[in-house]
């Protein structure tokens, strides 16, 4: 309830914070008696006063220490799950540099299943749960946006001149020749996934690398006829594991990697300068700055519902970017 409220006076935008747990090699490293980081409350995270700069205060719409585990997580988003069978379009993302948890959090590890698989498995249920009064179909699509280019998943072998355009249809945002397919289990779903995962990474040659260069979006398309009246709803989801937010180090970077660092920071600046002009309720918001900002014009303002979620690191070696961060993420509050 409190969380509507929120929404009504601000953009419909909700920002999380979610701050991993160290990593054994960090501990190794002597990273616990130093921890910079310190969830202060459910809504508010302390950065430790460092390089001469003071203790700062970050509030969120709600922070999870490290040890509040992949349920914690979902219950902060899965109400928005609810929405899309409701027709709403849905934006879930996961922010941050590479190694803070993005993919742990969006894709999560086997067994321990992060918010994309849970969302789609609640999807299907409450699909059925309500299979008296509507028929509900889903289609997805799995697509990567890298160097400003936006690639097909599901195709095996696509290539430069396969890199495909963001319009604007009747029906909303979409993506001219985007393979979807249809979807009715967990099951396909799964084998879905996988197919788009294994298309990526025939693309690079070093996979981690690319994964953390690139935008990578899971899209499913929820369209519910009435059986009443056949009144159609359709709702769009959106969860997305966002490339690595880390600045490029000054020094050293040319061609392709330099290439690379700019379009990340073009998109992600757009992103950042998109939410902010939709949380200040701004006339104009600079959509078409970037392909991922374009791709999101109907799925982030208006009547649409979205969660960022900033992921950070605790270690000390990560306390600047994990300042970065954060500060992208109050200018998104
Ligand atoms: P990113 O996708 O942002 O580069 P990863 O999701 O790959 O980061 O996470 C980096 C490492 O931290 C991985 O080994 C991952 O398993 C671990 N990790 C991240 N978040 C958590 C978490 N909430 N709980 C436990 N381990 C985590
Ligand atoms: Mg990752």
């Amino acid at each position: 309830k409190l969380h509507n409220q929120v929404l009504e006076l601000k953009g419909n935008i909700r920002v999380l914070c979610r701050v991993r747990p160290l990593l054994d090699k960090e501990r190794a490293a002597g990273s616990e008696g130093s921890m910079p980081v310190k969830v202060v409350s459910e809504e508010m995270l302390r950065v430790a006063a460092m390089e001469n700069k003071a203790e700062k205060d970050f509030e969120f719409d709600r922070v999870l220490a490290p040890d509040e585990g992949q349920d914690k997580l979902y219950e902060e988003v899965s109400a928005l799950i609810t929405s899309v069978l409701d027709g709403f379009n849905v934006t879930i993302m996961a922010y941050g540099q590479t190694g803070s948890g993005k993919t742990f959090t969006m894709e999560g590890p086997e067994g321990n299943p992060g918010v994309n698989l849970r969302a789609l498995a609640d999807l299907f249920k409450l699909a059925e749960e309500r299979g008296a009064q509507f028929t509900t179909t889903f289609t997805a699509s799995v697509l990567e946006i890298y160097n400003e280019q936006i690639y097909d998943l599901l195709v095996s072998g696509a290539q430069d001149g396969d890199k495909l355009d963001v319009k604007q249809g009747p029906d909303g945002m979409y993506v001219p020749g985007l393979k979807l397919e249809e979807v009715h289990n967990m099951g396909e779903v799964t084998s879905m996934i996988g197919r788009g995962k294994s298309n990526r990474s025939t693309f690079a040659t070093n996979m981690n690398e690319h994964s953390s260069r690139s935008h990578l979006v899971l899209s499913v398309y929820v369209s519910c006829v009435s059986k009443l009246n056949g009144t159609v709803l359709r709702g769009k989801l959106h969860l997305i594991d966002l490339a690595g937010s880390e600045r490029l180090s000054r020094t050293g970077a040319q061609g392709d990697r330099l290439k690379e660092a700019q379009a990340i920071n073009k998109s992600l600046s757009s992103l950042g300068d998109v939410i902010q002009a939709l949380q200040q309720r701004n006339a104009h918001i600079p959509y078409r700055n970037s392909k991922l900002t374009r791709l999101l014009e109907d799925s982030l303002g208006g009547n649409s519902k979205c969660v960022m979620i900033v992921n950070v690191s605790p270690a000390v070696e990560n306390v600047s970017e994990t300042k970065c961060s954060l500060e992208f993420a109050s200018r998104a509050r």
